[in-house]
């Protein structure tokens, strides 16, 4: 049976970054845009001849004019089509061992082809942020799928990102859309215990993507003096404070529910915070002070938020990471290992290679290039659009 939406045409010779996989059409490349469509709903793109391209959801409010769906003129975006493309996400997740590890990004927008949708899985529960008008209109099928693909218990909607006001989109409370959301989740990760909050930590309640940097740097950090600078509720810090009694561990956030949160997970391993030092202070006045006293780490972990959101702000981000890092260096010891991330989009793995560059020039240290990351399996990166990828991580040796 074939299906038909209001279409979409492209300009002459428009469709080749599409053939090639990518998943966005700008508004500069439509012939016209397309009438009578209410933002977020869906359309057949059509090349410059009248050939059917792809379908997508269209929002005439945002620069990125179509994301697209399917490919396939056959596949109707419907029940159907929402439920196999969870059921292929849940699918590459069965890589995890449930009993080692139950929180995963399930659902990861375009690298999982589902533009615009976020769903972390804690345990039994799924958080769900929505990003795109297209996706709005998706929300019940989705919830449905989700619900009969994971046999998840309950599911919080986390609207609550500024972002959306961009897709003339509200900014709402989180709310349970199905099933019972507790305050708090336990879960673990690489048999690490963490108390998510989902209603009001940051993001989804906690970050997955540095899973696979958690457990690469416990092999660095066994009986080391270790700083965590970004620590959030204690990621880093909780996987290097496990690996022996002798191990020290600072973390450094300048959120005080966050260090409340890291002090709490210490605990729930069984581990005295008492024992560990944590501190509510910005990294970069901490950093200054624990240089001007000569203090030093074997082990420092710098995992910044997104210091450039846009590519306007891409210079004074690079400067912001250039003084980072060059204030990380300082505070560690020669032969120390640093481990240093960008989650900005728009600053790219050689950009942050450059950035340690010019931290190891201005004091002439060597640096020994040891591990590159990503963000791991459950956020894959679409090839045909690296600008899906926006993690980089370096493990380094500084002399
Ligand atoms: N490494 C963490 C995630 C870090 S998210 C993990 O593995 O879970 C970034 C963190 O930086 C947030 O907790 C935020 O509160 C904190 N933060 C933002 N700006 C800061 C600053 N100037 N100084 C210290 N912490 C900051």
């Amino acid at each position: 049976m074939s299906v038909n939406y209001p279409s979409a045409s492209l300009k002459p010779y428009k469709e080749e970054s599409l053939a090639n996989g990518h998943a966005w059409i700008f508004s500069g490349a439509l012939q016209q845009p397309p009438r009578w469509i209410e933002a977020g709903g869906l359309v057949d793109v059509k090349s410059s001849k009248g050939q059917f391209v792809a379908r997508g959801y269209y929002n005439p409010h945002t620069d990125i004019a179509i994301r697209i769906l399917t490919r396939d003129p056959e596949e109707a975006i419907d029940a159907d089509f929402v439920r196999s493309r969870v059921r292929n996400a849940v699918a590459l997740r069965r890589v995890f061992q449930p009993e080692q590890t139950n929180a995963y990004r399930l659902i990861h927008s375009e690298g999982d082809a589902l533009p615009g949708l976020v769903v972390d899985r804690f345990a039994d529960i799924l958080v769900m942020q929505i990003h795109t008008a297209g996706i709005e209109r998706l929300r019940p099928l989705l919830i449905d799928a989700l619900l009969q693909e994971t046999g998840a218990s309950g599911i919080l909607l986390r609207n609550d990102s500024m972002a959306r006001r961009r897709e003339g989109l509200d900014v709402e409370e989180p709310v349970a859309v199905a099933g019972e959301v507790p305050e708090h989740i336990t879960i673990h990760e690489n048999g690490v215990q963490f108390l998510v909050d989902p209603w009001q930590g940051q993001k989804t309640g906690f970050f997955l993507d540095q899973r696979d940097k958690r457990e690469s740097l416990r092999k660095y950090a066994q009986g080391q003096h270790v700083l965590n600078c970004f620590s959030y509720t204690g990621g880093f810090s909780l996987y290097a404070a496990l690996t022996s009694k002798e191990t020290h561990v600072t973390s450094v956030d300048i959120s005080g529910p966050a260090i409340e949160a890291a002090r709490k997970n210490f605990a729930l391993n069984g581990l005295n915070p008492d024992a560990y030092a944590f501190r509510i202070a910005d990294v970069f006045a901490y950093l200054e002070e624990a240089a001007n006293q000569g203090e030093q780490f074997d082990v420092a972990v710098l995992d910044p938020p997104a210091f450039a959101k846009t590519q306007s702000t891409r210079n004074n981000a690079l400067k912001a990471y250039r003084r980072l890092n060059t204030l990380g260096m300082q505070v560690l010891r020669p032969g120390g290992i640093l481990l240093t991330c960008s989650c900005s989009g728009v600053v790219g793995m050689d950009d942050l290679l450059g950035v340690l560059s010019l931290s190891a020039q201005r004091f002439q240290r060597p640096v020994q290039l040891l591990e590159t990351y990503t963000h791991g399996v459950d956020h894959p990166i679409n090839l045909a659009m690296p600008e899906t990828g926006y993690l980089k991580a370096i493990f380094c040796r500084v002399g």
